[in-house]
């Protein structure tokens, strides 16, 4: 059915009723879930949760935000984590012009050691990606050309350059939340060009609950919002991109393997 392929259960609006939300999630057909890190120092609190439930998978990365936090960590700190069965990418990691208020210079250095961790492990890339098309599209595409990795922009927010780009480079794009807001119309207008298999969905949660939906924590049962908004843009039915985008999860985390 359908992965919720990006979303922070590890945080505190969930702690005090995560098996209802997974169950009424599962409910709607969710039925896997990567809980993204991001501090690789608190990857402990993301491999506890993958570790309590069979179907959630987990990531380690450096929020470009947290940068300055970990501006030391290097791309071997970050394998060191991989070797759990748990752990199927490394992320997210990034750059962020709009909330990131880390030191720019610093950005660019936690990202390109989670570059290099993608790279040396094979495991796939989870790229966070605010306003900065210019400076992404040059790394990625000068780590691609000395080594090939695998990688999605998350909550694609991006413009020509950087859809440009990840198509070019095989990547596979995340739509969630921001796909529904009445602002976004160019992330629609992506959603509607980039290859059906290159299509994954997320929620983000407790992230960007998708419009019309209201309150302060969104959910992964929210995914089928976006879900059918996304559908609907395709013109395809819900099974088939639930198929198409499902298919595409475990293409690219193959790690998590079919359960
Ligand atoms: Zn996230």
């Amino acid at each position: 059915m359908f992965v919720d392929s990006h979303l922070h259960l590890d945080f505190d609006e969930f702690a005090h009723d995560r098996d209802a939300v997974l169950a009424k999630a599962a409910g709607l057909g969710i039925d896997a879930f990567v809980n993204i890190g991001i501090r690789v120092r608190d990857s402990g609190r993301v491999i506890a949760i993958a570790e309590r439930y069979p179907n959630i998978f987990c990531t380690v990365g450096t929020l470009p935000h947290l940068a300055d936090d970990e501006a030391d960590v290097t791309a071997e700190e970050i394998i060191s984590f991989t070797s759990h069965p748990k752990v199927v990418g490394i992320g997210e990691a990034g750059l962020d012009r709009l909330y990131g208020n880390a030191d720019w210079e610093t950005q660019q250095q936690v990202f390109a050691a989670h570059i290099t961790a993608a790279q040396k492990t094979g495991l796939p890339l989870v790229i966070h990606s605010v306003r900065e098309d210019e400076t992404m599209s040059e790394m990625l595409r000068s780590a691609m050309a000395k080594q090939k990795f695998n990688f999605v922009v998350h909550a694609f927010s991006g413009g020509p350059r950087l859809l440009e780009t990840t198509i070019d480079l095989g990547g596979y794009f995340g739509f969630g939340g921001l796909l529904t807001y009445a602002d976004n119309d160019h992330i629609r207008h992506a959603a509607q060009i980039v290859p059906l298999d290159r299509i994954l969905l997320e929620t983000d949660s407790p992230s960007m609950v998708p419009a019309p939906l209201t309150g302060d924590r969104n959910e992964p049962a929210n995914l089928v919002h976006t879900a059918s908004l996304l559908a609907d843009l395709r013109s395809i039915n819900v099974d088939a991109l639930a198929r198409a985008s499902t298919d595409n999860f475990y293409r690219l985390f193959s790690k998590a393997g079919r359960m």
